[in-house]
């Protein structure tokens, strides 16, 4: 038996990865390096070069390794960008997330785990998010993981598959052993950002909109520790093994910190004064982003251990300066 990670080369999949073996799992990791690296992977696990879309060596892996579980992670993840190439995320994030599934069905794998996203909320009207408020994604990238969520849903229906799908809020931090983190290059998301500019790998960074209507005037986001979020994956897979029910659930907090008091965590990890400027709002942010993070905990058991945003941001730092 064995579970094949898709992306295991890229940021959240590194983490993935490690926590599986340390659990004592064989691990076959599928990644086209297109912006995660081989260097993230542990020998200990399989490693093959490809992409999710070619359904004649997904097929080929799930029958050598004897699959019992997919865990997704491969995609493409920047928003501005689907909004530039959305034939692109569709076809990266929807077709190749269609062709996996459909050599699970195939290969009678039993269990997915689908790394999704809040984004599939669009601005939400009430906060904190739950999962059964509209689903009304403003960006073609929201709108191909919920047509990945989709697929699952009517698959598990059709086919002995059960899935758990997991609504990403802020991830943020790194390992806190130090033995993998994000690693991408011209990364956008606000803590690795801030970190880079700590270390003085970019000049500063801007702050995009501070005439919100939140308490400090900058925006709100639930940002969640990437071990905290990769526990959730572990529970998700020991729920689906042991019969339970397919399942879609956010993955955050349920409390969040604005741009300043992220800033503000970085400049104490680091011990420096970030350059801020004042840059105007970025189009499509919401002023805040918080998960309705109890059906989680109902139903996985999940109990986060990294609930704190200076660990967060320390570990994210610590990670930073080794690369
Ligand atoms: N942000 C910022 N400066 C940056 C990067 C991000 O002010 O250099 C803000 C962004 O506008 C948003 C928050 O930080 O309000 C989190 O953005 P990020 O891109 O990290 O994640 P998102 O919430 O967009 O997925």
């Amino acid at each position: 038996m064995a579970v094949l990670v898709t992306g295991g080369a890229g940021y959240i999949g590194s983490h993935m990865v490690l926590d599986l073996l340390e659990a004592g799992e064989e691990v076959v990791v599928v990644d086209n390096l297109s912006t995660g690296f081989r260097r993230a992977v542990p020998q200990e696990a399989a490693f093959v070069e490809g992409d999710v879309g070619d359904g004649a060596l997904i097929a080929r892996l799930m029958a050598d390794y004897g699959v019992d579980a997919v865990i997704h992670f491969a995609g493409s993840i920047v928003v501005p960008d689907s909004v530039a190439d959305p034939l692109g995320y569709y076809l990266n994030n929807t077709v190749n997330s269609r062709t996996l599934i459909a050599e699970a069905v195939r290969a009678r794998v039993p269990h997915f785990i689908f790394s999704s996203t809040a984004a599939v909320y669009g601005i939400a009207r009430e906060m904190p998010v739950g999962e059964d408020a509209p689903l009304q994604p403003i960006s073609p990238y929201g709108t191909s993981k919920l047509m990945t969520e989709w697929m699952l849903r009517d698959t598990a229906i059709a086919h002995p598959l059960s899935y758990v799908a997991l609504r990403y809020f802020n991830v943020a931090g790194a390992d806190p052993k130090g033995r993998t983190g994000q690693s991408t290059p011209r990364a956008t998301h606000l803590i690795k950002v801030a970190c880079e500019a700590a270390l003085g790998k970019r000049p500063g960074l801007e702050i995009y909109g501070r005439d919100y209507d939140t308490s400090d005037g900058t925006c709100i986001r639930d940002y969640i520790h990437v071990s905290d979020l990769i526990r959730a994956h572990g529970d998700a897979l020991r729920h689906l093994r042991a019969g339970g029910d397919s399942a879609v659930l956010n993955c955050g907090y349920g409390h969040g910190a604005s741009v300043l008091e992220v800033l503000d965590a970085v400049e104490r990890a680091a011990g420096c004064t970030l350059d801020k400027r004042d840059a105007p709002r970025r189009p499509g942010d919401a002023p805040e982003l918080i998960a309705g993070a109890d059906r989680i905990r109902e139903v996985l058991g999940w109990t986060p251990i990294h609930d704190d945003l200076d660990g967060i941001v320390s570990s994210a730092l610590a990670w930073e300066r080794k690369l």
